[in-house]
């Protein structure tokens, strides 16, 4: 872990990136690409140290109220975030300023901010967005080593319907010839209806992609984890960004049908004008916005 001070926090659409790497270790990573061009090795985690006051500064400057969103890039809630709380002291600035927060994680450490969560979505709109790509805990214990298995993440999204804040899941990527089953798209689903998930984005379709940088260390770990299987991904898709899953057609089938019995919003245009809509609750902003 190294610490910066960043220049600047908040991207033209209102995401923040507070760290740049990650220690979870999912074996499909996309952050790992070289195209981002991190300078570091990725699980030397860069820390932007100074977080919390470039974002007050930031949106003391805002007119208006809007929701911020963290965790596209890298988990807000990884490791070292237990130990430097800067994930929970940008909610608390957000909070403080009356802003509504989106936070995507795959980690039960967002249960220590559930409060604070609860807080901002009572005053305007706070969204769980939790990643769930493989319901059996062995195997996502392979595919995403480092972090809580998807039993546990389960719970949190239970946690956070008792706390009445509103949860999505990203149901991506799926994994040709490992996770992309009918039986883990439809407990996947199944365990979503249970917890009161509003939408499920899965980009409509189910596979991954891979570029450079990305796809070398998947690799590696399918010679390690699945030896057999890297070569089946070589012969069926060679090089290319986009991997569908033979299995699509069926896995979509499956995925609409559940979604439609739990009432589950499935169409991303859809699932993100809910989770970037902020319309400001009459009475309940801070009165010096
Ligand atoms: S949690 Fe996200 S950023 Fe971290 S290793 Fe997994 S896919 Fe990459």
């Amino acid at each position: 872990m190294h610490f910066v001070q960043a220049k600047s926090l908040l991207s033209p659409k209102n995401g923040i990136n507070i760290y740049r790497g990650c220690t979870h270790g999912c074996i499909y990573c996309d952050s790992r690409s070289e195209c981002y061009q991190m300078k570091h090795d990725f699980e030397d985690i860069e820390v932007k140290e100074n977080a919390p006051i470039l974002l007050e500064q930031e949106l003391k400057r805002k007119r208006h109220a809007c929701m911020i969103g963290t965790g596209a890039m890298c988990d807000p809630y990884m490791h070292c975030e237990e130990k430097l709380c800067l994930t929970r002291k940008c909610l608390e600035i957000i909070n403080k300023y009356g802003f509504g927060v989106s936070v995507q994680t795959k980690s039960d450490l967002i249960l220590r901010d559930r409060e604070l969560l609860a807080e901002i979505n009572g005053k305007g709109k706070a969204v769980v967005n939790m990643t769930i790509t493989t319901f059996d805990d062995k195997l996502c214990k392979i595919i995403e080593p480092r972090v809580c298995p998807s039993s546990r993440r389960f719970e949190v999204l239970k946690r956070f319907q008792e706390s009445g804040v509103p949860t999505i899941v990203w149901l991506t990527p799926i994994l040709p010839f490992i996770n992309d089953t009918e039986e883990n798209i439809a407990d996947i689903v199944k365990g979503c209806g249970e917890c009161g998930v509003k939408g499920i984005i899965t980009f409509g379709g189910f596979g991954v992609t891979l570029r450079k940088g990305d796809r070398e260390y998947f690799y590696r770990c399918l010679d390690s984890d699945f030896p057999g299987i890297k070569e089946k991904y070589v012969n069926r898709y060679g090089f290319n960004y986009e991997l569908p899953s033979d299995n699509n057609g069926k896995l979509i089938g499956v995925f609409l049908k559940l979604c439609r019995k739990y009432g589950i919003m499935t169409d991303a245009d859809e699932i993100f004008r809910y989770m970037f809509g902020f319309e400001e609750a009459a009475g309940k902003q801070l009165s010096f916005l």
